[in-house]
């Protein structure tokens, strides 16, 4: 079977392990996971990182962080892993959610500013409420689709005029720029990129933060590590413990060292693809504007609307001929936990999430097995 996506161990991660081991250094405590965070923030253009277990842990003690509480409102798109939604309801609070534009599968500003704008009111209090429910707006979490830098200028401006702090979901979005500045220096305040298993780069699992305020940084580091003050169980706040393992870091550091050429064989990968593909009328590619260096994160196709209905069939006869290809994300308005979220019309959300087709992408994918899958595609296309 040529698998979707399986990460690619070929650098020093044995090697790093190995050191952990031996030196005994295999829990939060650790060189790596220094080593590991500076990584991070370079790649990212951000002063301060932060590593974490998990993405979806970032994501939750940054909103944390970011003073989201109870009750509240987080907008964020619909068109997203889920793990961006739960970590709001984590919190206790609710998302608010929005459609996606349509050429970049991103949170759309326009849309953004006329909801903002005919739904919400400024209180007596100074809080920003969402008129239909009362419920005060707290944050915005844009998503860095597929490595995808969300419309972030005018995001950041919305933000400004609301007062609203922004955590980025910029999870697969590692090693990418909008307008030639990198993804962890857009104007979010905290910046989350994960390290799953199924990223361009993975550390097992785990997850990071960064940003350019340091006392966010310190705040982060702080609520993370379970609010601990001094060296004795002296502890000021409901903290986590959400910090990334030497282990995990480890893995993490190896796999940094080979960034650019994870990015470039994702690159390389896709554009093969969309390049195979050009002449068919049944499917179009993944959205890719022209004002990002996108990181390609997962590859495939979208089925033209009348031809999506064979994408079961398709898939079934892909994995046949031993291609693992796969739906993508089923936006969170049409999950059962989220289906009573307040939310925007879902025009484009509904029309693009059944018609997507994820194809193998590894970074290890070889040109030979790459040639294999466009041409099954190709045949059980024609078939259809
Ligand atoms: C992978 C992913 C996450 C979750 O990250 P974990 O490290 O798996 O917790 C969140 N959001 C998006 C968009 C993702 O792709």
């Amino acid at each position: 079977m040529i698998p979707l996506a399986v990460p690619n161990l070929a650098g020093r991660e044995a090697e790093y392990l190995q050191e952990c081991i031996t030196s005994t250094f295999v829990s939060t405590v650790g060189p790596f996971v220094g080593r590991f965070e500076e990584m991070v923030a370079e790649a990212s253009g951000a002063k301060y990182a932060v590593a974490t277990s998990a993405g979806t842990t970032a994501l939750h003690a940054a909103l944390v962080a970011s003073g989201v509480r109870h009750g509240d409102l987080v907008i964020a798109p619909s068109f997203t892993f889920i793990a961006s939604v739960a970590a709001i309801a984590h919190c206790g609070a609710q998302p608010w959610l929005f459609d996606v534009a349509a050429d970049s599968w991103t949170l759309d500003p326009r849309l953004l500013a006329a909801t903002l704008e005919a739904e919400t009111e400024r209180a007596e209090d100074g809080i920003l409420r969402h008129r239909a429910t009362g419920q005060r707006v707290a944050a915005i979490l844009p998503v860095y689709t597929l490595g995808i830098p969300a419309d972030m200028d005018p995001i950041v401006a919305l933000a400004e005029r609301y007062g609203l702090p922004i955590v980025s979901d910029a999870a697969a979005a590692l090693g990418t720029s909008y307008k030639n500045r990198p993804s962890g220096a857009l104007g979010a305040d905290f910046t989350m990129f994960s390290f799953n298993g199924n990223k361009t780069v993975t550390a097992g699992g785990g997850g990071a933060i960064v940003t350019d305020d340091e006392a966010k940084a310190k705040l982060f580091r702080h609520l993370t590590t379970t609010a601990r003050v001094g060296a004795d169980y002296d502890h000021d706040m409901v903290g986590f413990n959400y910090r990334m393992t030497n282990l995990q870091a480890a893995v993490g550091c190896a796999q940094m060292e080979n960034l650019d050429l994870f990015l470039n064989a994702k690159r390389r990968i896709a554009i093969a693809y969309r390049d195979a593909f050009a002449d068919l009328d049944m499917v179009e590619p993944f959205p890719d504007p022209d004002y990002v260096r996108n990181g390609h994160w997962f590859a495939g196709v979208v089925l033209r609307r009348d031809f999506a209905g064979h994408l079961p069939d398709l898939r079934a006869r892909l994995r046949e001929a031993g291609i693992d290809a796969r739906p993508f994300w089923k936006p969170a308005h049409l999950q059962a936990p989220y289906a009573a979220a307040p939310a925007t019309a879902m025009a484009v959300s509904d029309d693009i999430w059944h018609r997507v087709l994820t194809l193998p992408c590894s970074t290890g994918l070889s040109t030979s097995d790459q040639a294999k899958v466009i041409e099954v595609m190709r045949n059980e296309i024609a078939k259809s």
